[in-house]
């Protein structure tokens, strides 16, 4: 089954965001588990974990359909050591939090040079951050997210997100999510089936569909190539419908959050409908 979703606000607490999310007929879903522009969280309670629990089987939402987002703040790659200690530690704390949920995934977007250090030393500060996280938990695997390419963000070229999956020690707990936004904005066509099948081949070639454990399913309000991170709702951006039917029809998109993180939150449910309407 495609498990179609969207990024849901945990307003009132973790354990409202099964109930959003059921109540826009998603079968998957993100979120962020503390305030995602604040570095320190209180604790998540015994109380908001059992509640979340409960709320995700009574939604139908198994642990690997459910896809948490890290905090904007942490830049895994930075330059600076001490910046660098402190988004490790929050990135530890964060997938902390997954694991007592009862999850699975991680998402997060790689890092950013900030022009103070070369393209592959941070990705290696990356590759070393992502492993240390790695060692102190269990069972959370680490979803590297593409991006879109915009200022010094890493992790827009499959090479860089190659080079990443290859310096992690416990490939069975490395993954990535492909956002087709980020995908477009950074120069993979996806505007015909044809473009679609040659992006996620070359996907395969130089990192592994194997490794791929959800998507965000969002338009692009730029041109292919632009390098800008702006979402758009599905059907009303520059890349077209065609992506988004190769990827409900794709046998390599069962059972992972395909997750929305258009702009108008009112047309989620409309957008999941039409969606599943692309399913043969
Ligand atoms: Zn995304
Ligand atoms: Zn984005």
């Amino acid at each position: 089954m495609k498990r179609v979703g969207a990024h849901v606000s945990t307003g009132g607490g973790v354990e409202n965001a099964p109930l959003h999310a059921a109540a826009i007929g998603a079968k998957a879903f993100a979120l962020f588990t503390k305030n995602q522009r604040q570095w320190r969280a209180p604790k998540l309670t015994t109380s908001s974990i059992d509640a979340f629990q409960k709320n995700c089987s009574d939604g139908g939402f198994k642990p690997g359909h459910i896809l948490p987002h890290d905090s904007y703040l942490i830049n895994l790659g930075s330059p600076d050591p001490e910046k660098l200690m402190r988004a490790r530690e929050a990135f530890i704390e964060e997938m902390q939090r997954v694991e007592e949920l009862g999850l699975l995934l991680l998402n997060f977007h790689p890092g950013s040079h900030l022009k103070e250090i070369g393209e592959e030393q941070c990705l290696q500060l990356i590759a070393e951050s992502i492993n240390m996280a790695l060692n102190v938990t269990k069972g959370v695997t680490a979803v590297i997210e593409n991006t879109a390419g915009q200022g010094t963000n890493m992790g827009n070229r499959f090479e860089q997100l190659a080079f990443l999956v290859d310096r992690i020690e416990d490939k069975t707990r490395v993954g990535i999510c492909l956002d087709t936004c980020h995908l477009f904005a950074s120069g993979y066509d996806l505007q015909t089936t044809e473009a679609a099948e040659f992006t996620f081949s070359e996907f395969d070639r130089i990192v592994g569909l194997s490794y791929l454990r959800g998507m965000h399913l969002n338009d692009a309000i730029q041109p292919l190539g632009s390098r800008v991170d702006r979402h758009a709702s599905i059907g009303k951006g520059k890349i077209g419908m065609a992506v988004f039917s190769y990827i409900m029809n794709n046998p390599a998109c069962e059972e992972m959050p395909l997750i929305l993180e258009t702009p108008d939150s009112d047309a989620w449910s409309s957008e999941i409908s039409l969606l599943y309407s692309l399913g043969r």
